[in-house]
């Protein structure tokens, strides 16, 4: 039987120069994509609110997973898209209001720690170095908390557990430790799969393209996966499916994807058939 394909990629680092911010070096591929009528969706970090501007700037009208597939947004038909109403939602991890009140509890019970939740966006922005406006946008949460631990580090052990017992999870990111629940990246892949099986009653296939310890589930679960190399820290996945771009960022992206466009097209009618 035959098959659809639909790519999904991380945004910082890998769509997005990890410098600028910049998509542009990859604005050729995303043009080629939506000719042959391939979906591109963001699976991401960010929050909702952050995401939808980029999704927007980039010309996206797919759905996306925002803060490590904990929270997934699939866009109503007719709305602009920068309103949550605009999105029929699904958490795959844990609610915020519960997780805020799992980390409560754990204050009381002397952890010491500061959250987005706890802090102003002026602290955030200090803390991050992104402006006000992008900081509140950061603190517009759905699924997860970046936390600065506060106590010795012998305690963290004890907040894990404490965590682990109502099905949260502890993860050392860039900056912050992050509070969130059972999900990952490769969730939300496996969601938007179905979802387009569902929809193009055929099977479907995911290139996923990420450059971070965050993607590796992601990749670890497409069809083909593509590396794109990151100047600090490259991660290194040897799986069969697994190719390198050649250079970082949105170039690297671009790249990848124009290659990867060629070596498929004879099954590119389905798209046009599907117009
Ligand atoms: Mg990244």
């Amino acid at each position: 039987m035959t098959h659809s394909w639909i790519v999904m990629t991380d945004l910082d680092g890998t769509l997005l120069d990890h410098q600028t911010y910049s998509f542009d070096a990859a604005i050729t591929a995303l043009k080629a994509l939506q000719r042959a009528h391939i979906p591109c969706l963001l699976n991401t970090s960010k929050t909702f609110a952050e995401t939808i501007q980029v999704r927007a700037d980039i010309g996206l009208n797919t759905g996306f997973a925002c803060e490590n597939g904990a929270a997934l947004f699939i866009p109503k038909a007719g709305g602009s898209g920068f309103s949550s109403t605009d999105y029929n939602a699904e958490i795959l991890g844990c609610h915020y209001p519960k997780l805020l009140k799992v980390l409560h509890q754990l204050r009381q019970q002397g952890f010491l720690f500061r959250g987005f939740n706890d802090m102003t966006a002026l602290e955030v922005s200090a803390l991050t170095g992104l402006d006000s406006e992008s900081a509140s946008l950061a603190k517009q949460r759905h699924g997860s908390e970046p936390i600065v631990w506060q106590d010795a580090e012998d305690k963290l052990p004890a907040f894990r557990q404490a965590l682990a017992q109502q099905q949260l999870r502890l993860v050392r990111g860039g900056r912050f430790w992050h509070v969130l629940g059972a999900n990952d990246k490769a969730d939300a892949l496996h969601f938007f799969t179905n979802y387009y099986q569902q929809l193009w009653q055929q099977p479907v296939k995911v290139l996923a393209l990420g450059d971070g310890d965050n993607d590796a589930s992601m990749l670890a679960a497409a069809d083909l996966a593509v590396v794109v190399p990151n100047p600090e820290q490259t991660l290194l996945l040897t799986d069969d499916h697994v190719r390198y771009a050649i250079t970082p960022g949105p170039k690297g992206w671009s790249l990848a994807v124009l290659e990867w466009l060629q070596t498929i097209e004879p099954s590119l009618n389905q798209g046009e058939q599907r117009g």
